[in-house]
């Protein structure tokens, strides 16, 4: 094989989980278990394919600057770090679950400026700015549920899914930005020069979406 492998980017935890049955019917499997290794790149099945398993946040800046040809990421992950560079051309309908903005159970409205606490700090601000509302976004890498408790915010933006984290800590949904999959990112330039080869991993994989939906 003359050309350089194709590079596949996922993450670890749920996506390589639900992945990981939708590659395999492309012919692509992990040759070994990456939970049991310290590796960072992986051999499979196909030769002309490898799995590099990286952070979640990662995936959209190595699929754009051409790290890795293909990637799976979040929708809240790739609209927080904007679609610059990137071809989204499939819901592979995992791993969802809703952005949204949260509150102390019964907070009363805020009038001015709100403080709202975040990883998706763009996220938020665009949200906030839209809606013509002034917010100061203060930036958390985890537990943002704990900031309106502590008195650091009065708002969070988070990631809900059945919304028990929410409510063991005395929070509750008050408006939804966004519902979330995990989507397919193709690299702008591997999407030209490799056309065929993505295109054909891209079909097989859709069939394979469709297939369980059906299920
Ligand atoms: P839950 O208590 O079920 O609402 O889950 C909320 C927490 O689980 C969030 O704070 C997220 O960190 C995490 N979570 C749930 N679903 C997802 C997902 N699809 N992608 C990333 N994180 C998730």
């Amino acid at each position: 094989m003359s050309q350089k492998p194709l590079i596949i980017a996922l993450s670890k935890g749920r996506i390589l989980k639900d992945t990981l049955p939708l590659l395999k019917e492309a012919g692509i499997e992990m040759l070994e278990d990456p939970s049991a290794s310290r590796k960072l790149i992986f051999d499979t099945t196909r030769e002309d394919v490898k799995i590099i398993v990286i952070r979640a946040t990662d995936v959209p800046p190595y699929v754009q600057h051409g790290g890795a040809d293909i990637g799976v990421a979040g929708k809240d992950v790739l609209m927080e770090h904007g679609a610059e560079g990137l071809f989204e051309p499939l819901d592979l309908e995992i791993a969802r679950c809703k952005l949204m903005v949260a509150a102390l159970k019964d907070a009363p409205p805020v009038s001015g400026r709100l403080r709202v606490a975040t990883k998706f700090v763009n996220v938020a601000k665009s949200y906030f700015a839209q809606q013509g509302r002034q917010a100061e976004v203060i930036k958390l890498y985890g537990a943002m549920e704990l900031a309106p408790l502590v008195g650091l915010a009065d708002r969070i933006v988070d990631i809900v899914d059945t919304g028990n984290t929410l409510r063991a800590n005395g929070l509750e949904p008050t408006e939804m930005i966004a519902t979330i999959s995990s989507r397919v990112v193709v690299n702008r330039a591997s999407m030209k020069t490799r056309h065929s080869q993505i295109q054909a991993i891209l079909d097989q994989v859709a069939k394979a979406v469709a297939a369980r939906r059906e299920q």
